[in-house]
């Protein structure tokens, strides 16, 4: 069994379950009492804001926890939103391809009376930093530009389109889910107001995130209730999980040099097998793009299948379509870089994870190989390309 979906989830690491198993059976008390049971978890819970600020170059006051990247994402834009509002500013940027924790926010706000601008991200993937200054206005309040991309795992000009937000005053947040804990990532380097993370993107625990806000950001809260995280996010802490996630950011940071030497060369290897499909085509720019994600479309067959007869070769991986979410429409990512309907629905991602070895390389590249050709000889949609009543566009 090879599991290549990592950009979905990932597997707990050791440390982090340890860490996570040791707590909930021995410092399970609320972090809010007084007494030195509570006490104990505060601590616990202080110790992973620390380590979580200083695996982003963050100070702990600027950590929230939260429940993960979609409530992060949720909370900065509505906090920039509110913030904008009370200016009279009512304008935000962002990009065709986000996370639909972020599209789908954007979708509210519209409702509320924001206007929305989303830039142009390239056949490559990419937003260029004069295509924010140019849509910047008077009236903008915030972007919100990913750092790197889930479905194609392009890696945005982070730290200049933030030196451009700074120039013209204009909060700027990042969705960085798929970048901490796989790329080196520095608020203050990169120039970044708020920033959002996931926990069981970089082998922590599931429902634990964290959401990073520049001193003197007023956050808005999502959740009413106790004081808790300063009165910003109400609700007894997941000391547990957040401890957890704080282990695994630890361990996924101090070992980013020899994650990206392992998974680049075999990425590599296996985009250039792949390269080998004749009418198919890498999606997203070879060069700006993490070291786990490799993304295709193979032109006349169906993303589905292809995810289910891999599936039955020992293979997880995923694919764009959303037909699985009972929706046909293909994946808004690979749209927005220019793919056409028929060519985004016969996508692959595979997204490695640090255990992949070369034999799975090998055998990853010979699975694709034989179930794509093996769908294309029953494809009508292939059999007329063949024949010439339609034109090839890979
Ligand atoms: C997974 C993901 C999210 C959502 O994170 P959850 O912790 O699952 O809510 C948001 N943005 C991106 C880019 C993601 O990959």
């Amino acid at each position: 069994m090879i599991y290549a979906d990592n950009a979905a989830t990932t597997k707990m690491s050791d440390r982090a379950l340890e860490t996570m198993m040791s707590l909930i059976s021995t410092t399970y008390g609320n972090p809010s009492s007084l007494y030195e049971f509570g006490q104990k978890a505060k601590e616990v819970l202080e110790q992973a804001r620390r380590d979580v600020a200083y695996a982003i170059g963050a100070d702990p006051k600027e950590i929230l926890f939260t429940s993960g990247g979609s409530e992060a994402d949720n909370q900065a834009l509505i906090t920039a939103a509110k913030l904008g509002e009370a200016k009279g500013k009512k304008h935000i940027i962002s990009t065709a391809f986000e996370h639909h924790a972020v599209l789908h926010t954007l979708k509210k706000l519209e409702k509320e009376g924001f206007e929305v601008t989303l830039l142009d991200v390239h056949s490559n993937g990419i937003v260029l930093p004069e295509q924010v200054e140019e849509a910047i206005r008077e009236d903008t309040c915030l972007v919100t530009v990913m750092y790197a991309n889930n479905e194609i795992g392009t890696i945005q000009p982070i730290r200049e389109i933030g030196a451009v937000c700074r120039k013209h005053g204009v909060l700027f947040h990042t969705d960085a889910v798929q970048a901490v804990g796989h790329i080196k990532v520095n608020v203050e380097e990169d120039n970044i107001d708020m920033l959002s993370a996931s926990g069981h993107k970089f082998h922590g625990p599931k429902g634990v995130g964290f959401l990073y806000a520049k001193k003197g950001i007023r956050l808005v809260n999502l959740i009413e209730g106790g004081a808790q995280e300063k009165g910003k996010r109400a609700g007894t802490e997941n000391v547990p999980g957040i401890a957890s996630m704080a282990t695994a950011l630890r361990e996924a940071v101090s070992g980013l040099d020899e994650y990206k030497a392992k998974l680049t060369p075999v990425r590599d290897k296996i985009i250039k097998g792949l390269s080998e499909i004749p009418h198919s085509a890498i999606n997203g720019d070879l060069e700006h793009r993490v070291p786990s994600n490799i993304n295709f479309c193979f032109e006349g067959i169906e993303g589905e299948s292809l995810l289910l007869l891999l599936d039955d070769k020992g293979i997880a991986a995923s694919s764009g379509s959303a037909c699985t979410s009972g929706s046909l429409d293909p994946s808004h990512v690979l749209l927005a870089i220019g793919r056409v309907h028929d060519v985004a629905h016969g996508s692959l991602r595979l997204s490695l994870g640090e255990d992949i070895t070369d034999e799975d390389a090998d055998y990853i590249i010979n699975s694709v190989k034989e179930v794509v050709e093996y769908l294309r000889g029953f494809s009508p949609v292939w059999r007329d390309l063949v024949a010439g009543k339609t034109k090839f566009i890979l």
